[in-house]
């Protein structure tokens, strides 16, 4: 029996070429939101904290994911941890945490498929016979969800988001708008971080995830 968690056609659209990995995310997020009672999230309250890195073809699971949850990228509800696993947590600030991963076993399974023999030789999703690309998909969805996802309860996870502030200053320099967490001063005068000439890391906003 196929899979009833597929992914509605505007999804593809949004992704932009048929993959097996954009449907495992968005199943993925449909087996996380029933796991933990939530609905599509509409504002800030659903989190997706994915383990995916970079430079690997399975971070599509990303985009279906976002499909599935609302918990999108845009409203800040996603971020990656860049862990290189293909697994992630989603937090409900009321509901709990929940971690899915794939199995390996399922992962090896799907390595066969001849799609993957294509993207080996560095030819993009989107330059596949449709009906490789139809093949590996139709499989995964027959696959039952537990073939494909290990699911771990995590009881003790929390996460605090960034307290929303809608104060903002001109930067001294060069008088764009900064908001107030990453106003800098220099010389006592206030600037945004590229003209203070200050490095940040991208994941200063990721403490809570430990
Ligand atoms: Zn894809
Ligand atoms: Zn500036």
């Amino acid at each position: 029996m196929s899979t009833q968690l597929i992914p509605p056609e505007w999804a593809w659209e949004f992704h932009g070429h048929q993959c097996p990995f954009m449907p495992i995310g968005y199943r993925m997020g449909k087996l996380a939101m029933q796991y933990l009672g939530v609905e599509h999230e509409a504002d800030h309250g659903f989190f997706i904290f994915p383990e995916l890195g970079e430079g690997h073809p399975q971070t599509c699971m990303m985009d279906g994911m976002q499909v599935a949850t609302g918990a999108t990228y845009g409203k800040v509800l996603m971020a990656k941890t860049f862990y290189g696993k293909l697994a992630a947590t989603f937090y409900h600030n009321k509901k709990g945490a929940v971690r899915f991963s794939l199995k390996p076993e399922f992962v090896d399974a799907m390595g066969k498929f001849e799609f993957f023999a294509y993207r080996k030789k560095g030819i993009e999703p989107s330059q596949i016979p449709l009906a490789v690309r139809q093949e590996v998909i139709k499989w995964v969805n027959e696959q039952p969800d537990q073939a494909i996802y290990k699911v771990e309860a995590k009881p003790v996870f929390t996460y605090t988001p960034p307290k929303g502030s809608f104060n903002k200053t001109k930067c001294s320099i060069c008088g764009e708008y900064v908001f107030e967490r990453y106003v800098r001063f220099k010389d006592g005068q206030p600037m945004c971080i590229p003209c203070s000439g200050f490095t940040e890391s991208r994941l200063d906003g990721l403490k809570g995830i430990q």
